[in-house]
């Protein structure tokens, strides 16, 4: 039976009960929406659980399949259209011409010793020599590795030491509303401070902001593409297991984690989720407004729609410049059908004039998918109404790769529920279980939400490097069972559509932006006048959440006068900007001479968080001194 066949006829609950039952025939028959050069030999290997591995034996390449193979069908179709509104540059790319620059920004690599397994780390803006990048490590078999351009040296500094890559592909400077943001001189303190440097430096300079160039490292990237021009690079036949990518992704420690992802797996996973999921077909366009730092732009800006022969639009600008109407007049001009955005941004959008949503012809596009963060009910409400299209919630983490619940109008016309992100897809055995005995949960009762392994394709094979922190980090937080934690809280309605209630862990969600507040603890704690601190995140009409942060001083007196005070918030705010970048400032530092902590000396965040946000501080009878929540409360000036 050819992979089309598995729809017919079939409920989304059916299609994810068989997904499960036969997980083997299921995903064999999805394996061949893509191209393999050798066939695999066996679908599943699970005899060292809870590792995974799809696929095994298979040879294929994720180039290949984004790019090379569809230049008999579509060579002269757009294939990657660039748009900044940031500098006015605007382009687009044929999967010819795609193909022709990919080639040479592998030659370029291979010129500069990047073998098959080597790290390259991308830090760069949303430009095309960004996507270029990506897919030429993954034709030349090199494992990428893009940080986001929004963070600066300290965390590029952990994500070089952890990935010790042998080049680092940037470019001169970003731009954000308007401003330019210089990047050299980011990357140069990060290597500075890393163990681990990198052997070459390919620079793609915009023009934006000049830098300075280290004599025998740093290249320029137009002066080596011209010497590759007529270059040929044969794409290298990876086995489905071999490691693609790693994307660091924050968690409770202040060391961030590298996702690890595979080849095989993750093709398919991807070419089955534009089929059931996003239902983008080939020659269409696709619109995804995240970033290629964030695991969004990894799987649908850059593989997803190019898997599927889809033009992906790569947008370097924000939702309102020039105008708020700009992300619909992207839609009506490259006749978008499928559109992908975070709820933050139509919650910004949602204070413009709504006439901007109706003036440009969005007859193209089918539905604008959410995801990130919560949806929040009014939100998908005034969006879905405005557009008269359907909006879709999807859930799911840079571990997955790829949606665990939302709904599968490839599948079944299932109705979407306001508050849910909808239901499981196939592949996750999706269970809710009880935090402490491991329990399932009955319908409309709270659980972790967790998946029973085998993780399905597309998933992380492990963190890299760290295969004994995956196992601990993800599969040994319910007692007693080997499955995954997603460290976020869930409830199931009598449907079965899932409800998402927040974070299990100290993770929070800044404008869908995933930060740990044990790093941005530790970035604040860094700064000398701080004896102690702890960050919280705390509900936000617009980014869902914010930083909040409550210093200890070593001091006491130096915060006494408001002007100090003042001018040492801004001192440790730009601390962070400094270290960590913009994204992870907290919205204000507070000064108090205690922070609430139980006997045993660990701080009572929840009961912070919960201050913070005028709620209920819960059970303290653990609390040490409970004078320290009076402090808070004041420093809120709060009445609660
Ligand atoms: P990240 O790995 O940065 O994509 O962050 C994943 C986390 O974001 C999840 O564990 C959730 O806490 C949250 N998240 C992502 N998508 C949604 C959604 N559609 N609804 C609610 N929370 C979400």
């Amino acid at each position: 039976m050819g992979a089309g066949d598995a729809t017919k006829a079939t409920s989304l609950k059916e299609f994810h009960a068989r997904s499960i039952a036969d997980r083997e025939g299921f995903w064999a028959e999805q394996a061949a929406l893509i191209d393999w050069h050798e066939p695999f030999r066996r679908v599943l290997d699970y005899t060292n659980p809870p590792f995974t591995r799809w696929f095994v034996g298979g040879r294929t390449n994720l180039c290949h399949n984004a790019v090379d193979r569809h230049l008999a069908s579509r060579r002269d179709s757009p294939a990657l259209i660039f748009v900044s509104t940031e500098t006015g540059a605007e382009r687009t790319y044929t999967f010819g011409e795609l193909h022709r620059e990919v080639v040479r920004m592998a030659a370029i690599m291979r010129e500069l010793g990047v073998r098959r397994g080597d790290r390259v780390l991308i830090y760069m803006p949303m430009i095309p020599e960004a996507t270029f990048a990506m897919l030429a490590c993954a034709r030349i078999g090199a494992i990428h590795s893009v940080v986001f351009g929004g963070f600066a040296s300290h965390s590029l500094a952990s994500r070089i030491d952890d990935a010790s890559p042998v080049l680092v592909v940037s470019a001169d400077a970003g731009s954000r509303a308007g401003k330019v943001v210089p990047y050299k001189p980011l990357l140069d303190a990060a290597i500075g401070m890393a163990r681990n440097k990198p052997a070459n430096v390919v620079m793609v300079d915009r023009g934006l902001a000049p830098f300075e160039r280290v004599a025998g490292r740093d290249h320029d990237y137009a002066a080596l593409r011209e010497r590759h021009l007529d270059a040929e690079v044969p794409v290298e036949w990876l086995e489905s297991n071999e490691v693609s990518y790693t994307l660091y992704t924050s968690g409770t420690t202040g060391v961030p984690k590298g996702v690890q992802r595979d080849v095989g797996g993750y093709a398919v996973a991807l070419a089955a989720s534009m089929k059931y999921i996003f239902c983008g077909n080939a020659g269409e366009t696709y619109f995804s407004t995240s970033d290629i730092g964030w695991v969004v732009g990894h799987s649908y800006i850059v593989y997803g729609p190019l898997i599927a022969g889809m033009a992906t639009i790569m947008y370097e600008g924000t939702p309102l410049r020039p105008d708020a109407g700009i992300l619909w007049k992207l839609v009506e001009k490259y006749r978008v059908t499928v559109m992908f955005s975070a709820p933050t941004a139509i919650r910004v959008l949602k204070k413009q004039d709504p006439s901007w949503l109706t003036r440009y012809d969005l007859s193209s596009l089918r539905a604008l998918f959410l995801a990130g963060e919560p949806l929040d009910e009014p939100t998908a409400r005034w969006i879905g109404e405005a557009l008269g299209k359907p909006i879709v919630d999807n859930y799911w983490q840079t571990e997955t790769g790829w949606p665990i619940l939302t709904v599968a109008h490839g599948i079944e016309k299932t109705p979407t529920r306001l508050g849910s992100p909808g239901m499981p897809m196939y592949g996750y055995d999706l269970r809710l279980l009880h935090e402490q005995t491991g329990e399932e949960v009955g319908v409309d009762q709270k659980g972790v939400v967790a998946i029973v392994p085998p993780l399905p394709p597309g998933c992380m094979q492990t963190v890299w490097g760290d295969d004994d922190r995956f196992v601990r980090t993800y599969f040994s937080t319910i007692p007693g069972r080997l499955v995954y934690s997603t460290f976020d809280w869930g409830i199931r309605d009598a449907d079965g559509y899932y409800f998402i209630l927040g974070r299990t862990d100290d993770v929070i969600n800044v404008a869908g932006h995933r930060l740990g507040t044990r790093e941005i603890e530790e970035s604040l704690s860094s700064h000398p006048a701080v004896a102690e601190c702890a960050v919280v995140g705390v509900a936000d009409s617009l980014k869902g959440q914010v930083a909040m942060a409550f210093v200890v001083l070593k001091d006491p007196a130096q915060a006494a006068a408001q002007d100090a005070r003042l001018a040492l918030e801004g001192d440790l705010m730009a601390t962070v900007d400094r270290q960590l970048g913009a994204v992870a400032r907290p919205a204000r530092v507070h000064f108090v001479t205690l922070l609430p902590k139980t006997r045993s000396g660990k701080v009572l965040r929840r009961s912070i968080q919960a201050i913070c946000e005028a709620r209920d501080p819960g059970d303290l009878t653990t609390i040490e001194d409970p004078g320290a929540l009076d402090q808070l409360r004041q420093a809120l000036g709060s009445r609660t």
